[in-house]
């Protein structure tokens, strides 16, 4: 299965563009630090020569890179899409491999760059049942776009169907859901019950070689079930958005710790580290905010996090399993 990290920071980017804390002043001296808005690219048709169908449709296309699945899609993507020569369009004048997009949560850090995908004839967008009715009634999305583009949606539901669902059409990556969070976005405003699927962990496993990757941008809540989806991964690319759990309050930029904010920090008692630390998986951390600590390459905490055998995921970088 190959993968591309797209991006790796919270949202805002970084640098953000109102911002000049010490984070963001260094991404903008230093431009090897700037990072985009957490996201992902996985290849679904990878090994597709066993479908036969799939391949002639490629070559009626004239197209042999595979077909691409975005996991979120940021304020960023039309840089993230030239940025990664897999995702460019060609050869055909209006041929692209991004096929569709996977939405781990309705934040508009994850969902925005959607309208900005407008000019494909249509894709796909799986999400979980809250997140596409976020998406249709209160940020409109649907309305907005039906002039434009043709929007797919297909449902990702861990109580209808645990069981993983084949992504596109050669089946190759299937794909699966583990909530993880029922924080809900600031603009969708209570109308219901807390749904648990708010916000999911993403799992993709290539059916042939059983490889599978976990990705959880936005982590809210250790449950068995997460448990189980790491200890079963072969990679975690986890949320690493604060380092420890007051990082928001001394930062002041919210009166909630990490948790409170739907993000389990990475170190502390609370922390996600620790429970990382044996692991068989590659651990990654993703989702970076501007406060944290590890966006200075300098810091003391990044040699912590080598001797607990973790890391931390650069943006443009290859993940192949
Ligand atoms: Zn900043």
């Amino acid at each position: 299965m190959l993968l591309r990290v797209l991006g790796t920071a919270a949202g805002g980017g970084l640098p953000q563009w109102n911002c000049a804390c010490p984070g963001c002043a260094g991404a903008r001296a230093h431009p090897h630090r700037r990072r985009r808005h957490a996201s992902l690219a996985v290849c679904a048709d990878q090994g597709r020569a066993a479908h036969d169908q799939d391949r002639a449709y490629d070559k009626r296309l004239g197209h042999d890179r595979g077909r691409w699945y975005l996991v979120n899609v940021t304020p960023d993507i039309g840089d993230q899409i030239e940025e990664t020569p897999e995702l460019r369009p060609g050869p055909g004048p209006r041929q692209s491999p991004v096929a569709g997009v996977i939405l781990t949560d309705a934040e508009l850090d994850h969902t925005l760059g959607i309208a900005r995908l407008r000019e494909a004839d249509g894709f796909e967008i799986h999400a979980t049942a809250p997140v596409r009715e976020a998406l249709l009634d209160r940020l409109r999305l649907g309305d907005t776009l039906d002039p434009y583009t043709h929007l797919e949606w297909r449902e990702l539901s861990p109580e209808a169907q645990p069981r993983p669902q084949p992504l596109g059409t050669s089946g190759t990556v299937e794909i699966a859901a583990v909530p993880v969070s029922a924080k809900r976005p600031r603009y969708a405003v209570a109308t219901g019950p807390d749904e648990p699927t708010w916000v999911i962990a993403l799992r993709l496993r290539e059916a042939a070689t059983g490889r599978s990757l976990l990705y959880a941008p936005a982590l809210g809540h250790w449950s068995d079930d997460f448990q189980e989806a790491v200890e079963e991964a072969d990679c975690v690319i986890l949320d690493g958005t604060f380092w420890d759990d007051d990082e928001p309050v001394r930062a002041k930029i919210s009166a909630k710790t990490a948790t409170g904010m739907g993000h389990l920090p990475i170190a502390g008692p609370n922390g996600t580290a620790r429970r990382l630390a044996g692991v068989r998986a590659r651990c990654l951390y993703t989702h970076l905010n501007n406060t944290n600590p590890l966006v200075d390459p300098g810091a003391p905490q990044h040699e912590l996090l080598g001797r607990w055998g973790l890391e931390v995921a650069a943006d443009r970088m290859v993940i192949e399993l």
